[in-house]
């Protein structure tokens, strides 16, 4: 059940020589863990993409699981039955070491809703944690992309944590760092999420830097959100959607992207509380 780190290499063509770029992480399928955080205490993975590759409508820039063409799967997505199966031998062996998870994160090697059966999975893992774990709670880290679709809108609705991505409301920063691979258009998100009428908690990265994109361009562009051209409209929308709570972080580990910058916990501590100003629990993470 670990996660492999792989490191990959790209041509640098101010030192016309391939270099390497930071390692990625790729998650087990369907089960990995647990983590131990401090923050979520003990944490089981339920990763719905192939364990040797990468899924994702997004292939955002600081992704730690690298760039979407670095990471094509040749093994298919674990069908629901395994997911159920693996996810039940899991709960089993941990309350048989007695310590079962505090939470369930659907998280991995890209977008969980991308899952055809995404839908059924929820139930089936609200099921096993209400059997083995009642006070576990069921989180979904998502980017946002595919909460159009009615069958995945009520799943989130089921989960105890529906975390959505929302980085910015610019679209031309959208397409530079998060990078949709189809049809984006953030107001239509938006409104997307004031659907959910408050049972969401928007997740933003905030980042500094001149990143270079895949294939490397020479110099590279500006990835700085942090300015006000960036947090006051995207704050607006945070206020028009009024998420239950906001989370914003900035880069943690190893990006794919060379050049990128944490923001610092200056800023995260200001943005954080202007949101709290507006009425909205908010969290930093450093
Ligand atoms: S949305 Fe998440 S999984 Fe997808 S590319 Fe971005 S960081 Fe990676």
């Amino acid at each position: 059940m670990k996660s492999e780190r792989r490191k990959f290499f790209v041509f640098s063509h101010k030192k016309r020589t391939f270099a390497p770029i930071m390692s990625t992480i790729i998650y087990s399928s369907p089960i990995f863990g647990p983590v131990h955080s401090r923050r979520l205490g003990i944490s089981l993975g339920i990763n719905l993409l192939p364990a040797d590759g990468k899924v994702c409508t997004f292939d955002c820039l600081y992704c730690e699981c690298g760039f979407n063409h670095d990471h094509r799967p040749s093994l298919p997505m674990p069908k629901r039955e395994e997911v159920a199966q693996k996810l039940e031998e899991t709960l089993q062996r941990m309350q048989a070491e007695g310590q079962l998870p505090d939470v369930l994160t659907f998280a991995g090697n890209g977008e969980p809703t991308c899952h055809p059966h995404f839908a059924e999975i929820i139930d089936d893992t609200i099921a096993l944690r209400n059997k083995y774990c009642p006070k576990a709670k069921v989180c979904v880290l998502s980017n946002s992309t595919m909460i159009h679709r009615s069958e995945v809108h009520d799943a989130l609705l089921r989960v105890d944590d529906n975390i959505l991505k929302l980085d910015t409301i610019d679209p031309l920063y959208i397409n530079k760092v998060d990078r949709p691979t189809g049809h984006y258009d953030v107001q239509q998100i938006i409104e997307r999420m004031k659907a959910f009428h408050g049972h969401l908690i928007i997740q933003t990265m905030f980042m500094r830097g001149n990143a270079c994109s895949h294939p490397l361009p020479e110099g590279g562009e500006s990835v700085d959100n942090t300015g006000e051209e960036f947090v006051g409209p995207w704050l607006e929308a945070v206020k028009a959607i009024k998420p239950q709570q906001v989370m914003v972080y900035t880069i943690d580990r190893e990006t794919p992207a060379q050049g990128l910058e944490k923001a610092s916990r200056e800023q995260l501590d200001a943005i954080r509380d202007r949101v709290i100003a507006a009425g909205i629990p908010c969290t930093a993470s450093y």
